[in-house]
């Protein structure tokens, strides 16, 4: 192949055939990815850009290439979620709390990239500690959604919490960038932005040195713009970690090699419950298309169910924010980040936290500590993790039926800045379709299907069994093919 038009709308995968031709350097490609980012600063998706780190890591890469010893993402842009410590650089999880904040050491996850060879461009803008379903709760301000309605002019929010992962990707500003998913913060996003999102299993990949939201739901996966390059990025991440105790020792298996698989006598589950109002009638359409996609390329689809799905969302949201009040408990202005002015202790732990946490980690932390007091604890805490093994046993008995599961992503696509705002727990229904795979520690996708009547991106789910992020790979391929989805975002330079 040869290069026509911006490198920076090449593939992954292109971008690896072109460096390795020496079509263009690492340092030339790095240089028009860093360009792309300045001339979008409007869209905010970074919190920080790395130019002089990047490259430097070019150049480095470049002198592996030349010699012939390149590594499997030599020279490759990726732009990382702020919720990831990066060594030497500022990490703040989207919070006033934590600016300031340079960690001495790398998350083991980001550590791999770059071992594998892969630029770092930049921090990217979230919702402070990961809470939220727009990005609308940054201390940096909100991100735009390089998509926008025809005919309206209005920012859309890129979904959340990974607003800025999916923003960039989709902007090409960078061709992968790394988030996290807790209830849904990459495949939502992903499906507002018209890219390609994958959580992987619970244990995939390492937690450690990913600031901590939910630690029993918390994954790191990659946004990308195909499926093959998800494969790519993830069969970097993923792998024991002997420093996350939850991390799993299995081996990895080649993710870019189950591509070549077609989806012939796989069993596609379709479950009746997720037929649901409040679900929008053009989402209900493409779920649909997609089971056809699907059934043409020779799947079965079966209707199973998963009855206690319909409590998932009230089960997450004791459970994260559960998890939340103990992991954020750290965060007192003696060892991390911001520290306020005060008398004494206690006014420094309340002047610390009262002013660097912002309304949604407050809101957060004051239900889980509610959750786990004393008096609730059973009512609350307990019910809900009983609710969450009838809902992973949901699962567990619909695998034996099927081998992956298609829903739509999310209820509806992306929404105007500002939108939802006033309600909560409108917001949290974004994370419908999301949540239950999270709770029982499922692997899933969403991959770009098609568009609404008004122009934006909706995006498909495939969850797969624990561990089978492979069928899931496969699977997603197959929707791709049929979707082909070559749609671009209106905002979009270069
Ligand atoms: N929207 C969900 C929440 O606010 C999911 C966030 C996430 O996955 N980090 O909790």
């Amino acid at each position: 192949m040869t290069v026509s038009g911006p490198v920076t709308h090449l593939t992954l995968a292109e971008m690896r055939e072109l460096l390795g031709k020496r079509a263009f350097s690492a340092k030339e490609l790095t240089q028009a990815h860093l360009e792309a980012m300045e001339s979008q600063r409007a869209l905010n998706a970074f919190t920080c850009e790395t130019a002089d780190k990047a490259l430097a890591m070019a150049e480095a890469a470049d002198a592996r290439l030349a010699k012939g010893e390149a590594r499997p993402l030599d020279g490759l842009p990726v732009a990382i979620k702020d919720l990831y410590c990066t060594e030497g650089v500022e990490t703040t999880a989207g919070s006033n709390i934590l600016k300031g904040f340079v960690p001495t050491y790398e998350s083991s996850v980001t550590a791999k990239l770059w071992q594998a060879g892969a630029v770092m461009t930049g921090k990217l803008n979230m919702d402070e500690f990961a809470m939220g379903s727009a990005n609308m709760n940054s201390a940096f301000g909100p991100v735009a959604n390089p998509w926008q309605r025809k005919g309206d002019n209005r920012d859309l929010v890129p979904g959340g919490s990974s607003g800025g992962a999916a923003a960039a990707v989709a902007a090409r500003m960078a061709p992968a960038s790394l988030g996290t998913d807790t209830g849904g913060s990459i495949r939502q996003p992903a499906s507002f932005c018209g890219i390609v999102g994958m959580k992987p299993s619970y244990g995939r990949c390492s937690r450690w040195g990913i600031v901590a939201f939910a630690s029993s739901l918390d994954q790191a996966g990659p946004f990308t713009r195909t499926v093959r390059d998800s494969a790519i990025v993830l069969g970097v991440m993923a792998g024991f970690d002997p420093k996350d105790s939850t991390s799993v020792d299995l081996p990895v298996p080649d993710y870019e090699a189950a591509l070549h698989k077609n989806v012939k006598g796989l069993t596609v589950g379709v479950a009746k419950e997720y037929r649901m109002p409040g679900v929008a009638g053009e989402v209900e359409r493409l779920w649909k298309r997609g089971m056809t996609w699907l059934e043409e390329q020779g799947a079965h689809i079966r209707e199973i169910s998963l009855p206690h799905s319909q409590h998932a969302l009230p089960t997450y949201y004791i459970l994260a924010p559960a998890e939340a009040s103990s992991n954020l408990a750290r965060y007192d202005g003696v060892r991390f980040g911001a520290r306020a002015a005060a008398e004494d202790l206690t006014g420094l732990y309340e002047a610390t936290r009262g002013q660097g946490f912002g309304a949604e980690v407050k809101r957060r932390i004051l239900i889980g500590t509610y959750v786990l007091s004393a008096g609730y604890y059973d009512a609350y805490y307990n019910k809900a993790r009983r609710i969450r093994s009838l809902i992973a046993r949901d699962f567990a008995r619909a695998f034996e039926q099927v081998d992956v599961i298609l829903t739509p992503t999310a209820p509806t696509a992306a929404f105007a800045q500002g939108e939802k705002m006033d309600d909560p727990v409108a917001m949290y229904l974004n994370d419908i379709f999301t949540v239950p795979a999270s709770l029982a520690g499922l692997p899933a996708m969403s991959v770009p299907a098609g568009l609404t009547d008004r122009g934006l991106p909706l995006g498909l789910q495939i969850i797969g069994k624990a561990f089978d992020e492979e069928t899931v790979f496969r699977v997603g391929h197959a929707l791709e093919t049929a979707a082909h989805f070559t749609h671009r975002p209106q905002r979009i330079s270069g």
